[in-house]
């Protein structure tokens, strides 16, 4: 593994979700084509979105109070962006700002800013289309104690979201953005209604556009509803437990202690991994994920979740904790570089050991976290994955070349509609 983090964008992309960046006086981010900055939906991002060397999409941590005492300043030179190290300021990285595409400055036809319906993560749309998680409106709360969720509600985000509004951000982002992924997320609702909020949306969005779907919620209690869910063309399933620890999960996540507790979370992620095992008739991919957050328990108990997820077939997805502003853990310290390097290791290891299809799906770049495969770059040994990367590689374009036919096909039905034409 490459130490020196001008030479290996993975490692810098971490070092920055650690450490934070300053912005010099020289940035103008949103004049030069960036995206704001806002609190993006599920507690996690809140920063800059970016693009560093290797193409890794990223957002980088900028209005926390640990990114003032960051080693990374980033500074506008001419027309570039370039992070540069405080003290010798020395220059780390050229970075380009993720655009903001035309639509994020329009409105839906009924007058609600199209942000406040979705936004780019890096290059999805993540969307939010419920009222907010009632952990956080229960008196006492009982929401995850790094959760920015309730805070953000009616600031940058709309309450709740109509099918016909989600549409248009959708109809939107697939034209001006070229997004091939769209991301639901919710929170608890009494009587495990999530499911059934999304459904509508799904199909809708399945029928006219053809993108790929994920959808994070609790886990149902009635696991059939994942067969289903699969049926009307989801294609990731992803189960947020957060933490491996039973005793840190139920201090963390009162709530969803309480409601589901962390073995629920765990038949979840598990009955649904076997599901895209047994119906692999179907072009549509299947993909089951456990979520954790890695930094608010040891890493050693985080790469045993990894090592859990990946031995019954599902992918994980590892989040860098970040305290943000207003939480409950605003105060807590993020966790160090050298501690999370051996988690991401092992999520990349761990995926690769398992032959897990990692990184195939087309055009999905994820700023809020470091994917399974960027993780290669803290692998000690490339030479042992070479193969299966290939192997990947592979399969991609086979399953890109496809998924492109298929959305094609949707965008001619859809201009021909709208030019009053009938769709073939
Ligand atoms: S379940 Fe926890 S993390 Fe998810 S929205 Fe509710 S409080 Fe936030």
């Amino acid at each position: 593994m490459e130490h020196d983090v001008r030479c290996n964008p993975g490692l810098l992309k971490l070092d920055l979700y650690c450490k934070g960046l300053r912005l010099d006086d020289s940035c103008y981010i949103e004049s030069d084509g960036g995206r704001s900055i806002m609190r993006t939906r599920a507690g996690l991002g809140s920063g800059l979105e970016a693009i560093l060397p290797g193409g890794l999409w990223t957002n980088i941590p900028v209005v926390e109070d640990f990114a003032k005492s960051s080693p990374y300043i980033l500074f506008r030179e001419k027309d570039a962006y370039v992070i540069k190290r405080d003290g010798d300021m020395e220059t780390i990285a050229p970075i380009r700002l993720s655009p903001r595409p035309p639509w994020y400055d329009r409105r839906t036809s009924n007058g609600k800013l199209m942000t406040k319906i979705g936004s780019l993560q890096g290059t999805y749309l993540g969307v939010y289309p419920a009222k907010v998680c009632e952990y956080w409106t229960e008196t006492p709360k009982q929401n995850c104690q790094f959760c920015s969720v309730g805070l953000n509600l009616g600031v940058d985000d709309a309450d709740e979201k109509s099918v016909e509004e989600v549409m248009e951000v959708i109809r939107a982002a697939r034209e001006e953005s070229g997004i091939t992924y769209v991301d639901f997320n919710t929170g608890h609702y009494e009587g495990h209604t999530f499911l059934d909020i999304l459904e509508p949306y799904i199909r809708r969005i399945k029928a006219e556009t053809g993108i790929l779907i994920g959808v994070q919620t609790p886990p149902h209690p009635d696991l059939s509803r994942y067969d289903h869910l699969k049926e009307i063309g989801v294609n990731r399933v992803s189960f947020c437990f957060e933490i491996w620890d039973p005793r840190r999960f139920v201090e963390i996540c009162p709530g969803k202690d309480r409601e589901y507790g962390l073995k629920t979370y765990l038949d979840a992620v598990e009955y649904c991994a076997t599901l895209g095992m047994k119906h692999r008739v179907s072009f549509e991919p299947w993909v089951s994920n456990g979520e954790i957050i890695a930094g608010l328990e040891p890493p050693e108990s985080s790469m045993e979740a990894i090592d859990w997820i990946t031995s019954v077939g599902a992918i994980p997805t590892v989040c860098v904790f970040r305290p943000l502003r207003g939480t409950d853990y605003a105060d807590v310290a993020p966790p160090k570089t050298e501690e999370m390097v051996p988690v991401f290791r092992r999520l990349y290891e761990a995926c690769m050991d398992r032959n897990l299809p990692i990184g195939v799906a087309p055009n999905v770049h994820v700023s809020l976290v470091l994917l399974p495969e960027e993780c290669r770059w803290f692998t000690e040994a490339p030479r042992r994955y070479a193969f299966k990367e290939m192997k990947l590689k592979a399969l991609s374009k086979i399953f890109a070349a496809k998924f492109y036919k298929n959305l094609k096909q949707h965008d001619r039905s859809r201009a021909s509609a709208r030019s009053g034409v009938a769709a073939t």
